[in-house]
């Protein structure tokens, strides 16, 4: 894991970005995966996405002036789809603005670096396999349950995009096809609909009346009060995660029979439900998944943190930049 540092960097500094919905992290990252500076703040919302290109560019500016050593290119990882040529945002459902805007053009102009794009799930896979759970491996899957469940493949290395750049997405794939439940991509019984923190939400508020004696109730609910409640032994919370397992369980072991992979690192915020959901996981992974996979594909839990998107995204800028 990296942590902040102020030693003179190697190969000079990728200027990263953790572009999010809410929050925009920049940090200037060195060759060793150490975090010189780092800057985090609200996201700019406005309609005009050269709002946000201002915004780093005043950073990036403000760090060369500071002179933190050499800036060699800009790597931005986005909240969504990036097309094939990695220059353009093709979608990002909390940045509308940043849609079909040829961000990469317009930031290699304004910033006078190369700049490397690319959607946030790929570099948090990167960021593992550089220097968190997945290191030393070169087949890594990572999923990320947060508000949704997000996908990124690393194959021998490198980044599988898929051939229109929408490879990874392991959270819109079917895992319940009668469940009657839609997702918001359209198909029915995405694994997204039972792994996300918004499921975790939507299941226990569906469950309150079978379960007359839960603590929980509807107001304000939250994943993490579900969270807390399952670890005081709440029965409510308790099914809750399971049925989350149980359906992560089922995607991981068709993704484990299409991709094989070393390892499958998770992330986002329900990971800290580990202990509540992780038997159930095994469980279906063990009766779905070819034998010898199921044995010997390893599952973990992500080492890098908030961090793992910057430094992936560094990680991809070095990899260009040679
Ligand atoms: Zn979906």
């Amino acid at each position: 894991m990296s942590e902040i540092a102020a030693e003179p960097a190697g190969k000079g500094l990728v200027f990263a970005v953790d572009l999010g919905g809410t929050h925009l992290r920049i940090g200037l990252v060195d060759d060793a995966g150490k975090i010189h500076t780092l800057l985090k703040r609200h996201t700019p919302k406005d309609d005009s996405p050269l709002v946000l290109v201002e915004a780093l560019a005043n950073a990036a500016d403000e760090w060369r002036r500071a002179d933190y050593g050499p800036i060699i290119a800009a790597s931005v990882m986005v909240p969504g789809a990036v097309d094939s040529g990695q220059a353009v945002v093709l979608s990002a459902p909390n940045l509308p603005s940043l849609i079909n805007f040829g961000l990469k053009a317009v930031l290699q102009e304004r910033l006078g670096l190369p700049v490397v794009l690319e959607n946030d799930a790929n570099a948090a896979a990167m960021g593992e396999m550089w220097l968190g759970a997945a290191r030393g491996c070169r087949d890594v899957v990572s999923v990320t349950l947060g508000t949704g469940v997000g996908g990124g493949i690393v194959l021998g290395g490198r980044v599988w995009r898929g051939a229109h750049g929408a490879a990874g997405e392991i959270g819109h794939t079917t895992v319940d096809p009668f469940s009657g439940l839609k997702c918001k991509c359209g198909n029915t019984g995405c694994l997204e609909l039972f792994a996300s923190a918004t499921a975790i939400v939507r299941m226990a508020r569906e469950s309150l009346a079978q379960f007359p004696q839960a603590t929980l109730s509807s107001d304000d609910l939250t994943a993490e009060k579900v969270y807390d409640a399952g670890r005081e032994g709440d029965e409510l919370a308790l099914t809750v995660f399971k049925r989350a397992g149980k359906y992560l369980g089922i995607g991981l072991a068709s993704l484990m029979s299409v991709i094989d992979p070393e390892i499958i690192v998770i992330n986002g915020g329900v990971v800290n439900g580990w202990d509540l959901f992780a038997p159930d996981m095994y469980q279906e992974i063990s009766e779905r998944a070819f034998q010898a996979t199921a044995q010997q594909v390893k599952i973990a839990r992500a080492e890098c943190g908030d961090n793992a998107g910057l430094l992936g995204a560094a990680r991809l800028a070095f990899d260009e930049m040679e």
